[in-house]
């Protein structure tokens, strides 16, 4: 599959939105390496400030995903276009991580208050298609500006197991990534890998990566992720040794290994059905539906 990366420019100006994965019933839990989320949240700040001291025009996006919502942490284009009234101290780093950490607190008490409506732990999920879909949004208000848009690139930061009822919403927020451009990168700081970043990388020519060691997540972020797309050609990076194709079905929401395939949406279902809920069509039912090995690869 092609790259979705367009031909970096060697002034390159990096514009990264960080999707941070702050969901309490990952970071609630004992990891297995002892990771705490401070430690994790002290590494992500620190490489916030890196991205922005490697050039003063690159920009930094911060969104967090819980449980229930998501919302924006922190943009440096936003502070810096309003900073001309403002008092200077207020752009110094330690600023910065001040702000985050009070929105950060923020917000987690509202996803509190938000996810005792979501019903059993088990369902309660990263909002990993919301956040994504709130960064292909603000990415495109960027790429509109009239002066020469910086690259923008999505930088994931996921320890949640992949959630199957997000399939639908996670495939359409990549495949639009693809179109406008924008590699999405992943790091998985969980103990499982994560199919639908694994593809995310894969189709967006992002990177995929894994840390073997959590707690040295911030060598990772700056040596792997800090890259500029321009950079990137030059260097020996990470890649993914395979790609978890497997799709989830459309009724059940299901990973699946083998499925019926809609002949005229490509909708996915883990058995026969007469008629397909997406479109509408009815299948042949004397012939039955196809069936075919991974639907999506
Ligand atoms: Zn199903
Ligand atoms: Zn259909």
């Amino acid at each position: 599959m092609s790259s979705a990366m367009s031909a970096p420019r060697s002034d390159d100006v990096s514009a990264v939105v960080i999707l941070l994965d702050v969901n309490p019933y990952f970071w609630g839990t004992k990891t297995s390496t002892g990771f705490t989320f401070e430690q994790f949240f002290q590494h992500v700040l620190v490489f916030i400030n890196c991205i922005l001291l490697l050039s003063h025009l690159n920009q930094v996006t911060v969104i967090a995903m819980g449980a229930s919502a998501c919302t924006f942490l922190y943009d440096s284009a936003a502070i810096d276009g309003t900073a001309s009234g403002r008092s200077k101290q207020e752009k110094r780093p330690e600023s910065r991580s001040t702000t985050i950490t009070q929105k950060l607190q923020e917000f987690v008490k509202k996803d509190e208050a938000a996810e005792t409506n979501l019903g059993p732990v088990e369902n309660q999920f990263s909002n990993l298609s919301g956040s994504l879909s709130m960064a292909l949004c603000y990415i495109q208000r960027i790429l509109r500006k009239p002066t020469a848009p910086p690259q923008p690139r999505i930088l994931c930061v996921q320890g949640f197991p992949d959630a199957p009822q997000q399939y639908i919403a996670v495939m359409n927020s990549i495949f639009s990534a693809q179109r406008c451009s924008v590699p999405i990168d992943a790091c998985i700081v969980g103990s499982q890998h994560s199919a639908f970043l694994q593809q995310a990388s894969h189709i967006t020519g992002g990177i995929y990566m894994k840390p073997p060691q959590p707690e040295g997540l911030f060598q990772y972020l700056t040596m792997v992720f800090a890259t500029d797309l321009y950079s990137r050609q030059f260097l020996q990076l990470p890649r993914s040794a395979g790609v978890d194709f497997r799709a989830s079905c459309f009724c059940h929401k299901r990973t699946i290994d083998m499925g019926f395939v809609c002949s005229v949406c490509l909708s996915i279902f883990c058995k026969h059905h007469k008629a397909c809920s997406t479109c509408g069509a009815n299948f042949n039912v004397k012939k039955g539906g196809q069936k075919r090995k991974h639907p999506s690869s």
